[in-house]
């Protein structure tokens, strides 16, 4: 039963999980809000693909988080499995995860990511981020941000991939992808050089991503979902965390997604979600994701693909959409500019300003010129 796939239980956490000798293990302490330390959700397990893990299906994305007792406040709610990443804080993310996982590390599946590089750029970089976690692997280790049937393919990714497997330094590899995200994992489903996808997926994406995730799920592919919250925009009237908890709840009621990575920052947000484990959808939920989507209908970009290559000076308007995202939704300003600033390195961004009219139809209908000319305002 414990093997099984949705797997229910409070507690069931250590002997569920083929990460070593978990059982055995005590209890940690909380290191902060000890008053909550009763409060303890169902944990719901799937397994993640070929790799056997068993993850809890709310997991963590610590990418927003600089708070080390939310991360604790998470694993003492039985949530195994956290996401970081090289570039995330500088090099900081990664060191707090550490830290605060040191006692725990073989209850505890950690990821973290690289962007595409030279091959020895990239176990250079990857090395760094072992150190920074003080560790001599991790269970995942990610390419950061695929885009393409082409990347998912790249010899160079797939070889760097699997040296670092070989070298004993990740257990199981594979990337993320938030651009193009149907045709990414349809090319990795055909190829099955990937362990594991860390794909964008929320109620806004298509059918084509959908069945995608099921097709990997058919190759032996763990996927993990991200973006789950469809913007985190919380204002217009959405208090507290209703319209997230629907929407994670939306991804996870698709049985072939093994957990999903909330990025959360509270030990508020995290208690809020981490009790939707086992949880199915509601009428009333769906009331809300429909009011959410009215609500922010100017707003929300369904990383549907549509638009790439439409522009003529190569704007890349997903992606761009994406860092309005982190700064309107995720009010995460520093990750907004970060992400528009590395692309303004490789496109025209400040183009926008200049155009009399704006060719690119988005498939969700966004007012395409004024948002790009908004991220320009907020973040160029
Ligand atoms: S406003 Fe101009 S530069 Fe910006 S996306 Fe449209 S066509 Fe491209
Ligand atoms: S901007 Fe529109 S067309 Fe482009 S990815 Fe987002 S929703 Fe799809």
């Amino acid at each position: 039963l414990r093997k099984a796939s949705g797997v229910i239980g409070s507690g069931l956490l250590a002997a569920s999980l083929p990460l070593g000798a978990l059982a055995q293990e005590k209890k940690a302490e909380p290191s902060k809000a000890p008053e909550q330390k009763d409060k303890k959700p169902e944990v719901e397990f799937r397994k993640l693909g070929r790799t056997g893990l068993m993850v809890t299906t709310v997991s963590m994305g610590v990418m927003n988080c600089s708070d080390p007792a939310v991360v604790r406040r998470a694993y003492d709610l039985g949530i195994n499995f956290f996401d970081t990443a090289h570039t995330y804080m500088g090099g900081k993310n990664e060191v707090m995860v550490g830290e605060v996982l040191k006692d725990v590390r073989d209850k505890v599946c950690i990821e973290t990511k690289v962007h595409q590089a030279s091959e020895s750029e990239m176990m250079g970089l990857f090395e760094t981020s072992l150190q920074r976690l003080k560790m001599d692997h991790v269970e995942m280790l990610l390419i950061h941000g695929l885009d393409s049937a082409a990347a998912v393919n790249d010899e160079k990714i797939i070889g760097f991939l699997e040296k670092a497997k070989k070298q004993g330094k990740a257990r199981f590899t594979g990337f993320s992808t938030h651009s193009s995200v149907a045709e990414c994992l349809k090319a990795a489903a055909a190829s099955k050089k990937h362990d594991v996808i860390l794909a964008a997926y929320n109620f806004k994406s298509g059918a084509d991503v959908k069945e995608a995730i099921a097709a990997c799920v058919r190759a032996g592919i763990g996927i993990i979902g991200m973006k789950t919250l469809a913007g985190g925009y919380a204002d217009s009237g959405f208090k507290g965390l209703s319209a997230h908890q629907a929407a994670l709840k939306w991804v996870l009621q698709d049985t072939n997604v093994a957990c999903a990575i909330p990025g959360v920052r509270s030990i508020k947000e995290i208690e809020e979600l981490a009790v939707l484990m086992g949880k199915k959808m509601t009428a009333g939920d769906y009331k809300t994701l429909e009011g959410y989507e009215r609500a922010f209908a100017q707003q929300l970009c369904s990383m549907c693909g549509t638009c790439a290559g439409q522009c003529p000076y190569g704007v890349p308007v997903q992606d761009v959409m994406r860092s309005l995202m982190y700064y309107e939704g995720y009010k995460d300003i520093d990750l907004a500019r970060t992400t528009y600033a590395a692309l303004a390195r490789r496109a025209p961004l400040a183009q926008c300003g200049d155009c009399a009219s704006c060719p690119v139809r988005c498939a969700n209908r966004l007012a395409v010129q004024s948002r790009m000319r908004s991220a320009l305002r907020y973040l160029g």
